[in-house]
Formats: C-alpha cells, structure tokens, sequence
C-alpha cells in the first residue's frame, strides 16, 4: 500500500474542500473521508498479482487454441475472444470487418482524464503465421504447458504480448484508476502479411479512431545476452530499419553448354551480385551510438550486426532454360533478388546508384520491387519513455533501459510515417532461442517473464505520460 501510488488514479483529488473559521473538530468528517478515499483508491490499486498471473496464463492458452493463421487472416473469432476478454474488464471494443475472409480488426477505448491530448495507441495483432505440424514437438495449437513455458504459435508473435496489455488494461479499469489520458488499443488482423487488411486498412478507413500521438507495439525486449554479454539490457525501440527489395538481372548470349562463351549470363550475374554486396561500412546510426554509450561494447552476433549497418541478404537465383533446366545450355538471362535493409536516414536511392556504380556493367539491370519508406526514428526524450524506463527499474532493479533499432519491420513504421511516435516494447527477459523462437516450431514464451510483463505494462499505463 503505498500513498505515492495515488498519483496514477485522480481520485484523491476530488476529495470535498472546507471553507474557513471552523473549529478543528469540524475537520473531523473531512478528515476521516480523506483517510477512507485514499485508503480505498490505494486499496484499489494493489491488484492481486498472483490471479492476475494465473488468469493471463489461462488466457493465453485459450488465445493460442484459435487458429487465426495469416493467410488468410480470417480473425473473426480471435477479435471476439478479445473482446470479451476486455468484456470483463468493463471495456467495450468494437470489430471492423476489412475483407471477405473474415479479416477482423478491433478497437477499444479507454477514457482518460485529459481528453484534449492526443491517444496511447496499444497495438497488438490477431494473426499469426502458419504452422508445419510434423516438425512441432507439441500441436502447435494446443499451448501445452511444459517446464514453465506455453508451447504454441502465437505466444510470441504476439499473442503473448497481447494478453499482456489487455490485463494490465483491465487491471487498470476494475482498479478504478483513469489514466492520463485516453488509451486506444487496436488489435489488427493481417500483420504477418503486410497488413492489407489489417493497419494498412485502419489507417485508409478508420484513422480517426486510431489516431494518437504514441504507440507501443512488439519490438524491444529485455535480454541478458542478445544486447550486451551479461548485462540485463532492455532495449526500447524508436526505429526499424528500411526494407528495400531489388531485382537484379544480367543478360548475355544462349549457347551450347560445351564451349564456354565469355558472355555467360549466370557468370556476369555472380560477378555482379559479388560486386553488388560488398558494401561500404555505414556511418554509425545515433541511435546505435546512444545504445553503445549507454550499456557499453555490444555482443557479437548476428542481430548487432544487423542494427550497425545497411545489409543486403541473397535471397533467391532463378536461371535456366527448360523445366527442369537444361545442364548443357547455356541461359541467355539470369537474375537475382537481393533483400536489402538500410539504416534510418539512409537515402534508398542514392544506396541503389551506389550499387550500380560498384557493378559497373551495362549487361545488368537493377530494378526495385518494392520502394523502402523512410519515417526516421521516433523521439526517445519523452515522459511516456520515463514512464517505461521506470517500469522496467520497478521490476528488475539491476536492468540498462535503451533505445534500440531493430533489424526487421513491424507495423509500427506504418504509424512513424503519419507522425506518431512508437516504441517497440517487449517487457520480457529473453535468451535467443526465446527470441528467435517466433515463426519457428519451436515457439514458446515463459510463464514467469510473461507474468512480470503485465506488472510492467501496468506501471505504464498508470504513468503521468
Ligand atoms: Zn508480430
């Protein structure tokens, strides 16, 4: 019971103000309705912890049980679930129907008490990707409970994350607490697959109700080894990289497969793509630089490395002639597609020109597939991001709380772009192989974190922000 806690709920405020010339025992009255209000508000917002716990582990096994594989995104069910959980909170939500299988997105709207400022959007998506059963240790859609950890698709990516913010939202509401000011939450189908029918389509149709000035979306994450070896490091993100996708296409001469030609197209394309990925170092992104000042040398691994540059992945080679191709002729074409993902700030264009300086081959073409959209990164000086740090500290005292980028997409650079600021916030502590467990056959999330995370998201939620 702690006093201090008040400050969240706006309810000791109200408390009936005296006028003068009373004698002291008039105060009496007011005295024992004051200690009684702050007694009941601080009552209130002590919430039962460990039912708290057991009920998001229950409810996130029945989550998991429904299968809102994207494609094709069909989350009726999913959006219903979610709705009456919010139900029993008090909190109605309502269900926008986006596409004709049954994709379904949902809002619900919490008021706050300053209702002249802009939103809290928490976001979360009802879709997840699809499964290959026979490499499943467990049905994936079983959530079995085994050595601490749900077993399943989704208790990651991101159904988890999801209960985490619905109960600490209906926690806050049966609390009685009002929060500074209103809170959104958007459940939206079609994540995993670009989000046509899921943000893409909110924003196009519905963006009034969305429309806020911040957003908590999945992203960072706390981890002992990922970040910085033996440290607890909470990374929050305020920026994702660009996804820039190319194709690359060499031409030459059809010939026989027996007497080699200087103008082989495969052998131009290899040269190219060879060329094409020797990148330059990139100059260090600020937010990267402010991560290395504030927790000190990185890891090592893959995931670091893919924050402190620009990256180009190899993904496909398509080449041949005949189904199946011929070994004996020699293609007159052949091409590449390159994965590209650029920095904050990096300019998408200039990056190509430079890659086709560096080929340097009038035989190759680079074409873009899709155009890379830059909205920067979103401004970590902010009481909300206090307000997180704080969490965090409440509940793993010995944690670093950074900024970070993160080296994959989410939905959140979709808002970035209409001028929200949004922090990928994954109030867990996870090895790699929790981390990298999404979209994998492997994919589970364990109990005691996922509980810790509803306490630190409601430490958020009830902030001054
Ligand atoms: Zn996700």
């Amino acid at each position: 019971m702690k006093m201090t806690r008040l400050d969240g709920s706006g309810r000791a405020c109200s408390a009936p103000t005296s006028t003068g010339r009373a004698r002291p025992t008039q105060f009496l009255p007011i005295l024992v309705t004051l200690i009684f209000l702050f007694a009941a508000a601080s009552h209130a917002a002590e919430p039962d912890w460990d039912l708290i716990g057991k009920t998001a582990v229950d409810k996130l096994q029945q989550y998991v049980r429904i299968q809102s594989i994207d494609p094709p995104a069909n989350t009726a069910e999913a959006a219903q679930f979610v709705k009456g959980l919010l139900a029993e909170g008090g909190i109605s939500a309502q269900l926008y129907t986006s596409g004709p299988g049954g994709q379904t997105n949902l809002v619900a709207r919490v008021a706050g008490r300053d209702r002249s400022k802009k939103p809290l959007l928490l976001l979360n998506h009802l879709d997840v990707v699809p499964v290959d059963r026979k490499s499943w240790k467990f049905d994936p859609f079983a959530a079995v409970i085994q050595n601490g950890e749900i077993w399943g698709r989704g208790t990651m990516d991101m159904k988890g994350l999801a209960i985490q913010q619905m109960m600490a939202l209906v926690t806050l509401n049966k609390s009685g607490i009002v929060p500074a000011r209103d809170i959104v939450m958007l459940s939206t189908a079609d994540e995993e697959n670009n989000g046509t029918y899921g943000i893409r389509w909110m924003i196009a149709n519905h963006f009034s109700d969305i429309d806020a000035e911040y957003v908590l979306d999945e992203g960072g994450f706390g981890t002992r080894d990922i970040l910085a070896p033996g440290k607890l490091v909470f990374g929050i993100e305020v920026g994702e990289k660009q996804t820039l996708w190319l194709r690359v296409k060499a031409r030459g001469t059809a010939a026989h497969g027996s007497q080699p030609i200087p103008d082989n197209a495969n052998v131009t394309l290899l040269a190219a793509l060879q060329k094409a990925m020797a990148l330059p170092p990139a100059k260090p992104h600020p937010v990267v630089a402010e991560m290395i000042h504030t927790i000190g040398e990185l890891a090592a691994n893959r995931y670091t490395a893919a924050i402190q540059g620009n990256t180009i992945s190899l993904t496909t080679l398509t080449s041949g002639v005949g189904s199946p191709a011929k070994v004996n002729v020699i293609p007159s074409a052949a091409e590449a597609t390159l994965d590209c993902r650029l920095l904050p700030g990096v300019n998408a264009p200039e990056f190509i020109s430079e890659m086709k300086a560096r080929i340097n081959d009038p035989r190759v073409t680079v074409e873009i597939i899709n155009d890379a959209d830059d909205p920067g990164v979103s401004n970590s000086r902010t009481p909300l991001f206090e307000a997180m740090r704080r969490a965090i500290l409440q509940v793993h005292s010995d944690a670093v709380v950074t900024p970070m980028l993160v080296p994959h997409g989410t939905d959140s650079n979709k808002l970035r772009v209409k001028g929200l600021t949004a922090y990928g916030f994954t109030p867990m502590v996870l090895d790699l192989s929790t981390a990298g467990s999404m979209h994998s056959d492997q994919e589970h999330i364990p109990i005691a974190e996922f509980q810790k995370g509803i306490r630190i998201f409601y430490e958020v939620l009830r902030g001054e922000w």
